[in-house]
């Protein structure tokens, strides 16, 4: 095993991964509150001038796809949606060559407008997060009486063309687990495809409890009692989700478990949050700084190559189930879902 990172080629580590799926943080900031993530009174927020501007983002994505072989670019944040500069972002990515596929995750909060500007500007798909139908339960989840608007985000992502549209939920105990079902049915009926995402120890509170969680066994058991769930034939990959077909198909429903079934020896995500910082995991507590490279001056290749040796340290697994595992110090919405 080599100790030292490739002074070339893509973003390989020790063991034998390579990243190849860019997670890009816009924003740590949000216009919803979702109790699993943040506290009602939001976060201490990065500092304006530590935020990357949207050249250095671009340049940084530029070095990414040009050098490190990355194909396949996703905004997120906090809401990227609230980002002033997104659709100017997207084009500038879009005009990459090679051009890196691009999608976003969302909360869908303003999409429903903005989704037309975004799929002319070279956005090719989103995942729009929402946890539950009901209006109340989704104005106490959120802390924000905005479920109408989702749902028409939803349809205008659809309408726009952005698609696959991807639903993305995550169930809390004695708050939204009954809704599986309905979730799927709802997604069924209007074309999206529906994923459940296991509860992760992220959130800003700390109030994350392995017991309470919600499993994915659960979450399948609650779909079989109405649904058949056959093993999707096509190949995984590094796919976070697990997938099946519904009811023979074509449909399907994935879970994303990533507490109870890791799949981080297929995974090839490598992030970079809003103020420049690569992580190799969304579980790692070390980064490496790039903005101060660049505003330092640094030359593409150097920053390639400080990216190559962030990703060289990639550990094997995110380590949640090591009796010393540390969450780390960035909650979720600072680091990029
Ligand atoms: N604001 C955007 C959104 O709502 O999709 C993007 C950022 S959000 C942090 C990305 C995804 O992370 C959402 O689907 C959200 O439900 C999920 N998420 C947040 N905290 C989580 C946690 N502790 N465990 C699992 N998923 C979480």
């Amino acid at each position: 095993m080599n100790a030292a990172p490739p002074t070339t080629g893509v973003l390989a580590d020790r063991y034998g991964r390579v990243a190849r799926d860019l997670r890009v943080s816009l924003t740590d900031k949000c216009n919803l509150r979702c109790t699993y993530c943040m506290p009602a009174e939001g976060l201490p927020w990065l500092a304006g001038p530590d935020l990357l501007g949207d050249d250095e983002i671009v340049r940084l994505v530029g070095v990414a796809v040009r050098q490190l072989g990355v194909t396949e670019v996703r905004f997120t944040g906090g809401e990227p949606l609230i980002r002033p500069g997104l659709v100017g972002i997207v084009a500038a990515v879009a005009a990459l060559d090679p051009r890196p596929r691009i999608s976003l995750t969302t909360n869908g909060i303003g999409l429903d407008r903005l989704a037309p500007t975004l799929r002319a500007a070279g956005l090719d798909r989103v995942n729009v997060s929402l946890d539950t139908l009901a209006p109340e339960r989704f104005a106490r989840l959120t802390r924000r009486a905005r479920l109408a608007d989702v749902l028409a985000g939803l349809a205008g992502a659809a309408a726009a063309g952005l698609t696959p549209v991807k639903i993305n939920s995550v169930l809390m105990r004695g708050v939204n687990d009954t809704e599986a079902p309905e979730l799927l049915r709802f997604a069924l009926a209007h074309g999206y495809e529906l994923r459940f995402i296991e509860q992760m120890p992220l959130d800003a509170q700390h109030g994350w409890d392995r017991a309470a969680m919600v499993t994915a066994d659960e979450i399948l058991a609650t779909l079989r009692a109405e649904f058949d769930l056959a093993p999707d034939p096509v190949e995984r990959g590094a796919a976070p989700a697990e997938t099946w077909l519904v009811d023979g198909g074509p449909a399907r429903v994935g879970v994303i478990a990533s507490v109870t079934r890791p799949f981080c020896g297929d995974c090839d995500r490598t992030r970079l949050t809003a103020d420049g910082q690569v992580r190799a995991c969304l579980f790692a507590t070390e980064e490496s700084d790039l903005r101060g490279a660049l505003r330092a001056g640094a030359d593409d290749d150097e920053l390639a190559q400080r990216w190559r040796a962030a990703m060289w340290g990639k550990r094997a697994g995110h380590g949640i189930d090591d009796p010393a595992f540390l969450q780390p110090a960035r909650p979720m919405s600072a680091i990029g879902g």
